[in-house]
C-alpha cells in the first residue's frame, strides 16, 4: 500500500527485489542500487515509472548469475 508522502516523488520500486531508489531526475534508464538490474524510465513530471526490464543488461546478469527457478 502506498502511503503517497510527498517526499517519494521520483521513486521507483524496484520490480525485481521491491526496493525503492530514486533514478536521476530525467534519465532513460536506471539500475536498482540493491539487486543491479537496469530497467527503462518513463517520466510524467517529477513522477518517474518503471516500463520494462532493459534486456541487454538481464541478459547479462542471467549469464553471469545462471537462471534461478523457482
Ligand atoms: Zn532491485
Amino acid at each position: 500500500m502506498e502511503k503517497g508522502k510527498q517526499s517519494r516523488v521520483g521513486e521507483v520500486r524496484c520490480p525485481y527485489c521491491f526496493s525503492r531508489f530514486r533514478p536521476k531526475a530525467g534519465v532513460e534508464r536506471a539500475s536498482c542500487p540493491n539487486c543491479g538490474w537496469e530497467w527503462y524510465v518513463s517520466w510524467k513530471g517529477k513522477l518517474a515509472k518503471i516500463r520494462k526490464p532493459v534486456w541487454e543488461s538481464w541478459e547479462q546478469q542471467i549469464t553471469e548469475t545462471q537462471q534461478k527457478e523457482d
